[in-house]
C-alpha cells in the first residue's frame, strides 16, 4: 500500500472539532493525541440571544497537523509506504492506474481517493463535486491558549455559522456558508466583526488566514453520488461525506475508511454499506438544511426560537447538546423533539433551565 500526499501532516483549514460520536468510535482517539476537551458550548443567535449547553459526553478539538502526524505514523507502522508528492494526472492502464507526479509515474492496481473536496481522483474516475454541492469556509488561526469553551454564532438572514474552536496551542475561528459571491463577502465581514468583539481588533495582526471548500450535498445529489467502481473507491470529502448543516466531516472520513477496509475484497458492498451507515443520516441532514437555515417557528427564525426555548428548558438543552456532540441522529430528531414536549412544558412551568 502506498499513501501519496503532497503536504501531510499539515495544519489544513479546519475547525478540528471532533464530536463525542467520533471520539467513542475510533481507537485513534484513545491515544495521547493532544486535544482541548470541550464540555461547554455557547450558541448565539445574533447579538442578544444565547444559550450555553454542556453535552453529556465532551467533544474535543485537535490540531489537524497533530492528527495527520499521528495518522501517518500509524500508517507507516502498518506497513504503508509514504510518498510526499502531488499527483497531477491519473490514467487507467491495462494493469490498473498510472499516477503521475512531476517526475514519475506510479503504478497501482487499486485506487482510493482520499484527496479532499476537490479530489483529482474523483474528477478522474467520474465527475467532481459541482459548485452547488460545495460550501465555502474561511477563517483564521490565532496562536495562544484559550479557555476550553466552544462558540457557535448564527446570524439572522445568513445561511451558515461562525465558530470559535479552541485547540491546545491556538484557536480556529471560521465561517461556513454557501459558495456564492454574495454570501462569501458578507461571511468575511461577519467573521471579522465577531472576532473583534470576542478578542479585540488587534488580534487580527497575528491571525493566519485560510479558506477552503467543503462538500455540502443537496438531497438530489446524494442519489447520484457514486463512490466506487471498477478498481477505485472514494472516502471522506472526496466521496462528499460531510454533514451539510454543520460541515462535520472528520467522523465520516474515518467511518468511510473503516467501511472500505472491511469491504475492499467485496467492493460491491462498499456503496450500500456507506449508504446505510452514513448516507441515510446525511441525506436527512440535507433535507433539513432548508428548514434549519430558512425555516420559521412560532413567528421567528427557527434557530432563534430554538435558542430562546433552550434558555428556558433543561430538556431542550440536553437535546441540543447531544445534537452538537453527535449523539443525537437527525433520523430520530423529530421523534425525540415530539416526545420531549411534555418535559419541555414542565421545564417552562417550573422554571427548570
Ligand atoms: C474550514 C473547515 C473547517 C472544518 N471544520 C471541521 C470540524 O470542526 N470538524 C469536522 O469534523 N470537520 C470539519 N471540516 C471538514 C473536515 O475538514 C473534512 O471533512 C475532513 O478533513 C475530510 O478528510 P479527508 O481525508 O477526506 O480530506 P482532507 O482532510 O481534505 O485531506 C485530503 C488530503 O489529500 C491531499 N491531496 C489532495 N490532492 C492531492 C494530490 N493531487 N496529490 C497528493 N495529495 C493530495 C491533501 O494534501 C490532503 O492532505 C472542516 C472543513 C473545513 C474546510
Amino acid at each position: 500500500m502506498t499513501l501519496i500526499d503532497s503536504q501531510a501532516p499539515w495544519e489544513k483549514p479546519c475547525g478540528g472539532g471532533v464530536t463525542a460520536k467520533a471520539l467513542s468510535s475510533f481507537g485513534i482517539f484513545e491515544s495521547d493525541l493532544p486535544r482541548s476537551t470541550i464540555d461547554r458550548i455557547t450558541i448565539y443567535f445574533g447579538d442578544s440571544c444565547s444559550v450555553t449547553v454542556s453535552p453529556n459526553e465532551p467533544l474535543a478539538v485537535v490540531s489537524r497537523r497533530e492528527l495527520g502526524k499521528y495518522l501517518m505514523e500509524e500508517a507507516e507502522r502498518a506497513g504503508a509506504n509514504i510518498v510526499k508528492n502531488r499527483v497531477t494526472r491519473i490514467e487507467r492502464t491495462p494493469r490498473g492506474w498510472c499516477l503521475s507526479t512531476r517526475n514519475t509515474c506510479m503504478q497501482s492496481d487499486f485506487l482510493i481517493g482520499a484527496d479532499g473536496a476537490t479530489s483529482l481522483v474523483r474528477r478522474s474516475v467520474s465527475t467532481g463535486l459541482r459548485p452547488k454541492d460545495l460550501c465555502v469556509t474561511l477563517g483564521y488561526f490565532i496562536p495562544g491558549t484559550f479557555p476550553a469553551h466552544m462558540k457557535i454564532y448564527f446570524v439572522p438572514e445568513f445561511e451558515g455559522y461562525i465558530w470559535s474552536f479552541p485547540r491546545p496551542t491556538h484557536t480556529s475561528y471560521g465561517v461556513i456558508t454557501r459558495s456564492d459571491p454574495g454570501w462569501t463577502g458578507r461571511a468575511k465581514m461577519l467573521l471579522s466583526n465577531f472576532m473583534a468583539a470576542d478578542l479585540g481588533s488587534e488580534v487580527m495582526q497575528q491571525a493566519e488566514f485560510y479558506s477552503a471548500p467543503v462538500p455540502c450535498l443537496g438531497p438530489n445529489s446524494w442519489k447520484k453520488n457514486q463512490i466506487s467502481g471498477d478498481g477505485w473507491a472514494l472516502i471522506g470529502d472526496a466521496a462528499g461525506l460531510v454533514d451539510p448543516i454543520t460541515g462535520e466531516g472528520i467522523y465520516y472520513a474515518f467511518k468511510s475508511a473503516e467501511i472500505l477496509a472491511h469491504t475492499i475484497e467485496r467492493l460491491e458492498l462498499y456503496g450500500p454499506k456507506v449508504d446505510m451507515e452514513i448516507g441515510r443520516e446525511l441525506t436527512r441532514a440535507s433535507r433539513m438544511y432548508r428548514r434549519f437555515y430558512r425555516g420559521r417557528f412560532a413567528g421567528a427564525d427557527f434557530k432563534k426560537r430554538t435558542v430562546q426555548l433552550a434558555q428556558r428548558s433543561r430538556t431542550l438543552k440536553i437535546i441540543l447538546g447531544n445534537l452538537i456532540s453527535g449523539n443525537q441522529s437527525y433520523l430520530t430528531l423529530k421523534k425525540n423533539l415530539l416526545l420531549s414536549i411534555p418535559s419541555v412544558t414542565v421545564d417552562m412551568i417550573w422554571g427548570r433551565s
